[in-house]
């Protein structure tokens, strides 16, 4: 195993045609959110660099859709390996990069090596069927795959974003243009890299990074590209669904939430206490299942928010590649002050600040984690995601009336239900209009359980087998 301490961070470049491309005439600065320190400068494409890759991503589909699935498997199954082997040194990378504690960069780096080992495994349980005919005639019904895609995926999780965009369609026989955040480059670099030390064909993977709306536009104008596959805000998921309609590609959008937590009270108050607080502190609150409105019913209420909030202060903060870090810093400069200004707005709404509230001076862009409670509908925070390490709580009486709090807002990504009365949890689980929803648990990503949102979190899903058929479409022979 590498000793994570002697990581190198990486020189950034993109791969456009089976090359590294180190050098353009743009960059955009990559900056440690711990320190505030330039890690490294980023080549950025130009609108030739984005016609090579989308070129290549053409060339790549036609070899690779011929290709056998054990050949798929093998190279989805190395780069696991190859990912594992290199944990220390990706995961201590991606930390800098982005800050969450090196602890929860390397559950990252695993958990997409295990994503890559599903996918190879599912590559060969893709079927089609053969309908009722006369004899002598025939009726086939076969799965092709879509296409080159086009993916973009977000700086949260620097390794599994990436990961997730591309396993599926190379289990299925796509190609990928892949464009991460420009944030955290040398993370997506090494799961590419592992790809291609795998064995895939420098056609199959191209690694581009750019001004994000050059760059979608371009790639979303090409007939080429058959996929759009986007995580990020419901607002540039909506731009780009409308660039993507253009030359109608099928689209995967996973956008925000704002997942509501229900707390009955009849829930276990301490386990539930401490699973939403270890919860909302991974990677400083920057998910997009992140538990946020907590709807707590009135006869524990102050009991447990006092409790939590007490919790949630022995958070020890700082840079996450220190050992003792439970939360590192928020990974860019926008979000302490967006949640700035979404307490300073519930505050003045009447809610009160029960801890944290505010960031912490001092290089980097560290935030405290918050508790704010009695915060009434009409606060910002109620309604806007925080992507952040900030609760909000409200009490509920019965509950119809929490089902309609839950459902208030237009998104519907994940719900959370705390209850010891099963009966109570299932009309929950039917209840809440949410892709997915965790009863006594926040665990709800898993390789071969379908991640996606319904509402305005977006369409499709990720992960399972559903992934995998977001990269197929169906073709019908028929016969005589
Ligand atoms: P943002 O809306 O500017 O960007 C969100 C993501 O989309 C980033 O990765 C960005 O690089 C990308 N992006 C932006 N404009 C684009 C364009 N025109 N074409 C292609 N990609 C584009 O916000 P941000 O400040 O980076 O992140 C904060 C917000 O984004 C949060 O409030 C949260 O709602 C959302 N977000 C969601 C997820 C998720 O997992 N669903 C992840 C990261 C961010």
């Amino acid at each position: 195993m590498t000793d994570s301490s002697s990581a190198v961070y990486p020189q950034l470049g993109m791969y456009i045609a089976g090359e590294w491309i180190m050098r353009a005439d743009r960059t955009h600065q990559v900056i440690d959110p711990a320190t505030g320190d330039l890690l490294g400068d980023l080549p950025l494409a130009q609108a030739s660099d984005l016609d090579r890759a989308l070129e290549a991503a053409e060339r790549g589909f036609r070899v690779w859709r011929r290709t056998s699935v054990d050949e798929r498997a093998r190279v989805l199954h190395g780069a696991a390996s190859l990912l594992r082997e290199r944990v220390e040194t990706i995961a201590r990378n991606a930390t800098r990069e982005e800050g969450k504690t090196l602890a929860e960069m390397r559950v990252e780096t695993l958990a997409c090596a295990g994503l890559f080992d599903y996918y190879a495994e599912e590559a060969k349980r893709v079927y089609g069927r053969v309908l009722v005919r006369p004899t002598g005639t025939r009726s086939l019904v076969l799965k092709e795959p879509i296409g080159p895609v086009a993916a973009f995926a977000p700086w949260n999780f620097p390794v599994h974003n990436p990961g997730r965009k591309l396993g599926a369609p190379i289990a299925a026989g796509c190609s990928v243009i892949l464009k991460p955040a420009e944030e955290a480059p040398a993370s997506a670099m090494a799961v590419v890299q592992a790809l291609i030390d795998a064995g895939c064909p420098g056609d199959v993977v191209q690694l581009v990074f750019g001004v994000p709306d050059e760059v979608s536009r371009h790639l979303l104008a090409s007939p080429i590209i058959r996929k759009l596959s986007f995580t990020g805000s419901t607002a540039v998921g909506k731009h780009l669904m409308r660039l993507a309609s253009d030359t109608v590609k099928v689209t995967t959008l996973e956008l925000g939430g704002h997942a509501p937590v229900v707390i009955f009270d009849d829930c276990d108050l301490d386990r539930t206490v401490e699973t939403l607080a270890a919860s909302k502190v991974r990677n400083a609150g920057q998910v997009c299942i992140s538990p946020t409105r907590f709807y707590v019913q009135q006869g524990i209420y102050d009991r447990f928010v006092e409790a939590y909030a007490a919790r949630m202060e022995r958070t020890r903060v700082g840079n996450g590649l220190n050992p003792d870090s439970m939360m590192g810093p928020m990974a860019n400069p926008r979000r302490p002050v967006a949640l700035a200004e979404l307490v300073r707005d519930a505050v003045s709404h009447g809610a009160r600040v029960r801890t944290g509230g505010e960031g912490i001076e001092g290089p980097g862009f560290f935030w405290k984690p918050t508790v704010l409670s009695e915060v009434p509908d009409s606060a910002r925070v109620m309604n806007e995601e925080p992507f952040g390490p900030l609760v909000v709580t409200a009490p509920f009486a019965t509950l119809d009336e929490v089902v309609e709090q839950a459902n208030r807002l237009p998104f519907g990504l994940a719900s959370y239900i705390f209850t010891e009365n099963v009966r109570q949890a299932n009309l929950m689980g039917d209840a809440l209009e949410a892709g997915m929803v965790g009863i006594n648990t926040t665990a709800i990503a898993a390789p071969d359980a379908p991640f996606g949102g319904v509402k305005q979190s977006g369409h499709g899903s990720e992960d399972g087998i559903e992934g995998l058929a977001a990269c197929l479409v169906t073709k019908t022979i028929h016969q005589i």
